[in-house]
Parts: C-alpha cells; sequence; structure tokens
C-alpha cells in the first residue's frame, strides 16, 4: 500500500530525530525544572544567536508573542495598526484586542506578503481622516517568505510608526544573510507544531535588540514583575504592571533545542528541495505558483498554488483527499470581513487581490520528510482533480 501523504509529516522528523528529542524530555522530567529551567535560557541565546539580535524572550504562543510586543511599544487607542488582509487571524486579534483602531491593507498576488503601496494609501487615508496616527505597522512573513521590509522600514521611518514583524510563519526565512525575526523593531514567532519550527505543543518567542523593550517583554510574560534588580528577593513579589502568564515550558524547549539543530543543518535545505520539484513539476500547468524574490529565502510554512477561476477548489480539494493527499486553504476569508472586526477594524480601501486568493488559494503537502516521488504523486492527484473539476462556463 501507498504511504499516507502528511501535509506536514511530525512522525517522519521524530524518528529521524528521535533520540535527542527523548534524552531532552528525560532531563526535564529527571530534574523536574519545567517552569523557566535551564533549557529555556539555553534555546533563548541559541535563537537570538540564530535570528541575528540581541535579546529573545520566549513566551507561550505566537499571539501572546505579538500581543505583548505591542504592549511594550507602549501603544495606545490613538495609534492605528495596519496588518495584511490576507494572514492568520491573530495578526490583526491582537492590534485590535488591545483597543488599537486596525486597519487592513492588501497584498501581492506574487508573493502573498503585503503591498507597500497599498500600505503608503492606507496610511494617508488614515492621517487625511486625521481621528488616529499611524502607530504600527504589523508585516507578516507570510507562508515561510519575509515581507519587502526593507520598503515597509523605510516607509514605517517616514510616518514615525514602529514595525512589528509577525514572523510566525517567518522563521529560517532571509533576505540576503540577514534572518527572518530580525526586521522588525520587535519580531515575534509561533512554535505551534504546524510552523517551520515547531514544538509539541504551544509556545511562542519575542525577538529584539532594544534592551528596554526586552526587559519589558520579560515582566509582561511573567504577570508583570519587577525587574528591576534580580539580587533583590524580593523582587519577583513586586508586580510593577499589569502582564500575562505567558512562558514556554522547559518541556517544549527541550523539544526545540533537538529541532532546532535539525532546522538548520538538514530541514530548511530539504524544505526547499521540495519546493523547487513542485516547482519544475508544475511549471508547465494553469497554476500560478508561489514567488520567491530574487534573494530572498522562504522556510516554507505553506506551498500555495493558485487554481485557475473556472476550477471548483472544493472539488479538487475533496478528489485529493479521496486520494489520500491533504491540501488546505489558507485563508479563505479576508480578515477585513471577519465578523470579530466588525467593530474595532476595517479595510480602508477594497483589497481586490486578497478577496481572490481567497476564493482560488490551495496549500499543498509541504515539509523537509517529503520524498520526490510523493511530490509527484501530489502533482498528478492535483492536476487530475483541476482537469476533472473544471466548471462549465458559458
Ligand atoms: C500561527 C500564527 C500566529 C499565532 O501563533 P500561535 O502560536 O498559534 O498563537 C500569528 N500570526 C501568524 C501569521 C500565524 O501564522
Amino acid at each position: 500500500m501507498e504511504n499516507k501523504i502528511q501535509f506536514r509529516d511530525l512522525n517522519r522528523q521524530y524518528e529521524a530525530i528521535k533520540d535527542k528529542i527523548d534524552t531532552g524530555i528525560q532531563e526535564v522530567i529527571a530534574n523536574a525544572d519545567f517552569i523557566s529551567g535551564g533549557k529555556v535560557k539555553e534555546l533563548e541565546e541559541k535563537l537570538a544567536d540564530y535570528a541575528g539580535v540581541k535579546h529573545c524572550i520566549t513566551c507561550a504562543n505566537g499571539t501572546d508573542a505579538i500581543t505583548i510586543a505591542l504592549k511594550a511599544m507602549g501603544l495606545s487607542g490613538s495609534d492605528a495598526a495596519f496588518v495584511p488582509d490576507f494572514t492568520f487571524f491573530s495578526s490583526g486579534e491582537c492590534p485590535a484586542s488591545l483597543g488599537l483602531p486596525t486597519y487592513f491593507v492588501d497584498v501581492r498576488k506574487d508573493t502573498y506578503n503585503m503591498d507597500p503601496d497599498a500600505l503608503v494609501e492606507a496610511i494617508e487615508c488614515v492621517r487625511s481622516e486625521g481621528t488616529h496616527r499611524p502607530g504600527v505597522l504589523i508585516a507578516v512573513d507570510l507562508f515561510g517568505q519575509p515581507a519587502e521590509h526593507d520598503r515597509l522600514k523605510e516607509i514605517c521611518k517616514r510616518y514615525g510608526m514602529y514595525l512589528l514583524e509577525d514572523g510566525a510563519q517567518g522563521l529560517g526565512g532571509r533576505i540576503g544573510h540577514r534572518m527572518a525575526c530580525s526586521f522588525g523593531d520587535i519580531a515575534t514567532t509561533s512554535f505551534f507544531p504546524a510552523k517551520p519550527l515547531g514544538c509539541y505543543g504551544d509556545g511562542g518567542a519575542i525577538f529584539t535588540d532594544c534592551d528596554e523593550w526586552a526587559e519589558l517583554c520579560r515582566s509582561l510574560a511573567v504577570h508583570g514583575k519587577d525587574m528591576g534588580n534580580p539580587d533583590d528577593p524580593d523582587a519577583k513579589y513586586n508586580n510593577v504592571r499589569l502582564g500575562f502568564n505567558s512562558r514556554l515550558d522547559t518541556l517544549q524547549a527541550a523539544v526545540l533545542l533537538a529541532k532546532l539543530d535539525a532546522f538548520k543543518d538538514s530541514e530548511l535545505d530539504a524544505v526547499n528541495r521540495v519546493a523547487k520539484w513542485y516547482g519544475e513539476i508544475l511549471s508547465d500547468s494553469e497554476l500560478v505558483l508561489p514567488t520567491v524574490k530574487p534573494d530572498y529565502y522562504s522556510s516554507w510554512a505553506q506551498y500555495t498554488v493558485q487554481l485557475p477561476e473556472c476550477v471548483d477548489r472544493d472539488g479538487v480539494q475533496k478528489k485529493m483527499k479521496e486520494a489520500g493527499i491533504p491540501a488546505m486553504v489558507y485563508y479563505r476569508k479576508p480578515m477585513h470581513k471577519q465578523r470579530a472586526f466588525a467593530n474595532t477594524a476595517s479595510a480602508i480601501a477594497d483589497c481586490p487581490v486578497t478577496e481572490r486568493l481567497c476564493e482560488t488559494v490551495l496549500c499543498l503537502p509541504i515539509h523537509p520528510y517529503l520524498r520526490r516521488e510523493e511530490a509527484e504523486r501530489v502533482c498528478d492527484k492535483l492536476l487530475e482533480a483541476c482537469e476533472s473539476s473544471a466548471r462549465i462556463i458559458g
């Protein structure tokens, strides 16, 4: 029987690095240092070094990471947040939850990342209304490819805004030699199991070069504790601001330490090889394939194609599923159409690219352990399903 293809094959990954993961977990249990144990600190140092930033502060998940970062930036209700219309819910949920007026901005059709021209338009529009001032850009490294940070940063500088890089899907990506999670004034990531670097539960991290923000984030992640004097035995009983209970478990840190080595040493190369196979096999098809900009490197959180509009996507997905091939739709709905934002956030202009992507995108199985013959099987089934799911137009 043919192997079942997994959307992300965490079992194969575990088989490959089982000894290291098991040993790490056993050590944590033997030492019973489940909360803020030695491995958390070790992981933070390694991640900061990997991303090329001064500080890494781990926390409970990628959503908390964004919320904590926004709080550390000291933004208030008159500071507008700009967020891509095509992204995971959290990117907009966090600023809107903190009461920031949140505006959604259209993305590019080829890279799926925020369109800098649309951003400028949105900022100008908010400025001309005069009720809010531009406060922060949440730039998402969607599907593993860094956003256009050089241009985005320049725009942020021009308008006096902070840049928060939502690198939940971006870790491992690069622009030239500069690593994802180093581009924002603060950057965040997620270790949800399906992300490029995932743990065995929830986890997240915050990255920054700023000493003051790093200390604030550390405090916010542990109930706003006093970071003033680490030698003061009473300091940990002093809460100087309202925060969260948002720590990364030591067990998850142990898993991540084992996985980080494989991630750096082989998995990023391997997943890029799979993306290359897909590109080769599908090059003559009518599908729109994902574009990686010159000098950019993706960690391929997703491999997302666009189906021709005449194809019934639900039909394709169903036929692939019947053939044992999972394909997913990220994302089905523009952010500005989510009911949760009905009274808190808006798109300034239409976001026609996002609207269209939401109708046509399909994400194929991709992970470092996918084999060439499996990639071929995915493509065969996909093309076959597209052909038989073409709607009659007329
Ligand atoms: C997954 C994700 C998040 C949230 O991360 P969690 O760890 O699930 O809270 C935020 N932003 C983006 C773009 C994501 O993909």
